[in-house]
C-alpha cells in the first residue's frame, strides 16, 4: 500500500519541524514546504538523508502545485512572534488568508484533511478567563497585532467556509504559546529573549510591570494534541496548550533559576494591545483527544536551555 503522504507549510519553522518529525517516525512520506522567511533550513536538514523526506522552497501565498496524492496537509506557515509579524505584516496577513485559501484549494483538489494552525490570539485581550473555545474574543483589528490576529481569524473563516460548501475534512487547533528547541533565539518571544540574556549574562527585560500572564506548553505536548486531533473526528476548534499560568515576571525568574545565571531583571514599556491574561480552557482537548500535557515547566526549560546552549557551543551568536 501506497504510504500515507502529508504536506506541512511552514515545515522548516520551530513548529512545522517537529512536526516533520512526528510524521517521520509515523511512517509517513513528509513535504516541508517554506519560502525560509522565518524559519532556517538547519531545523530540518538532519531529515534530508530520508527519502521520505521532501523539501520544497515555496511561497505558499502563489499557486500550489504538489505532484501526486496527499492525504493531509497542514498549515503552519506564517511569521508568529510579534517581532516578526511587526516586520512583515503585509506578508503576514497574505499567508494567512492567500496561503490559506492556496492551502485549502489544493487539500480539496487532493481530497486531503486539512489543519490550521490557529492561536490564541485570536481571543485577543480576552475579556473571558480562561479562555473556552466559544468565546469569540476582543481583538483590536486596527492595533499592530491586528495583522496577525485578523488573518488568523480569517483564516479559521476560510477553513470553515471549505468544511462547510466544499465538504473538505478540517480541523482547527489554536495554539497557546509554546516553546521549546528551534525557537530562534533573536526572535523577539519571552522565553529566547529571556534564555539569550540570562547566557550572555545581561538584564531580563520584562515589558510593563511584568504582570500580564501566559501559559507554557513545551512543544512536545503541543505535536501530540496536534496529532490527536488531525486524527479526531473535530470539525470545530480546539485549544491546545498548557494551562499552568504564571505571570511573566515569575517566568523571567523562573529562566534566571533555571540558567544559575547572576542576571537581574530590567522593566521597558509593554508593548501596545499585550494581553493582560492568556489561559487555556483545555475540557474539550481532555475529553475529545483525551489529551493533558505532560511535561512540566522546569524539565520544558531545561530541555530548551540544553538547545540553546549547543547552538552557541556551535558558534551561533546569542
Ligand atoms: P516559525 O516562524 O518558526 O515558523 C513559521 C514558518 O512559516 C517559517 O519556517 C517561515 O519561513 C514559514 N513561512 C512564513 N510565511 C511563509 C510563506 N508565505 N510561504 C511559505 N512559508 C512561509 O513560527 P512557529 O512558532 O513555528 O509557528 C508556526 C505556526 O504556528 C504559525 O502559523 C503560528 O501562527 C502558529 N502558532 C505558533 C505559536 C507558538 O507559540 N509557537 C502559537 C500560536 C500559533
Ligand atoms: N515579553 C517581555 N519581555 C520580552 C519579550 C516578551 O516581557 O523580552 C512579554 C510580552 O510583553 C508578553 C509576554 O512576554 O506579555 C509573552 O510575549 P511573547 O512575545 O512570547 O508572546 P505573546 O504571548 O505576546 O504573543
Amino acid at each position: 500500500m501506497a504510504s500515507t503522504r502529508v504536506l506541512i507549510t511552514g515545515g522548516a519553522g520551530f513548529l512545522g519541524s517537529h512536526l516533520c518529525e512526528r510524521f517521520l517516525a509515523e511512517g509517513n512520506e513528509v513535504i516541508c514546504m517554506d519560502n525560509l522567511v522565518t524559519g532556517d533550513l538547519r531545523n530540518v536538514e538532519h531529515l534530508f538523508d530520508d527519502p521520505r523526506f521532501h523539501f520544497a522552497h515555496q511561497d505558499v501565498t502563489e499557486f500550489i502545485h504538489v505532484p501526486g496524492k496527499l492525504d493531509y496537509v497542514l498549515h503552519f506557515a506564517s511569521p508568529a512572534s510579534p517581532i516578526d509579524y511587526l516586520e512583515l505584516p503585509i506578508q503576514t496577513l497574505k499567508v494567512g488568508s492567500l496561503g490559506t485559501h492556496k492551502a485549502l484549494g489544493l487539500a480539496h483538489a487532493k481530497g486531503a484533511r486539512f489543519l490550521i494552525a490557529s492561536t490564541s490570539e485570536v481571543y485577543g485581550d480576552p475579556l473571558v478567563h480562561p479562555q473556552k473555545e466559544d468565546y469569540w474574543g476582543n481583538v483590536n483589528p486596527v492595533g499592530p497585532r491586528g495583522v496577525y490576529d485578523e488573518a488568523k481569524r480569517f483564516a479559521e473563516a476560510m477553513t470553515m467556509g471549505y468544511q462547510r460548501y466544499h465538504g473538505v475534512q478540517t480541523r482547527i487547533v489554536r495554539i497557546f504559546n509554546t516553546y521549546g528547541p528551534r525557537m530562534r533565539l533573536n526572535d523577539g518571544r519571552a522565553l529566547p529573549a529571556f534564555m539569550g540574556q540570562a547566557l550572555r549574562g545581561e538584564d531580563l527585560t520584562v515589558f510593563g510591570d511584568g504582570s500580564q500572564t501566559r501559559s507554557f506548553c513545551y512543544v512536545d505536548d503541543l505535536v501530540e494534541g496536534i496529532y490527536r486531533l488531525l486524527m479526531s473526528d473535530e470539525p470545530l476548534p480546539v485549544n491546545i496548550g498548557n494551562p499552568h499560568e504564571m505571570t511573566i515576571l515569575e517566568f523571567a525568574k523562573a529562566v534566571i533559576d533555571i540558567t544559575g545565571s547572576g542576571s537581574k531583571i530590567t522593566h521597558r514599556p509593554l508593548p501596545e494591545d499585550d494581553p493582560k491574561v492568556r489561559q487555556p480552557d483545555i475540557t474539550k482537548a481532555k475529553s475529545i483527544l483525551g489529551w493533558t500535557p505532560q511535561v512540566e515547566l522546569r524539565d520544558g526549560l531545561e530541555r530548551t536551555l540544553a538547545y540553546f546552549k549547543k547552538r552557541i557551543e556551535s558558534g551561533e551568536s546569542v
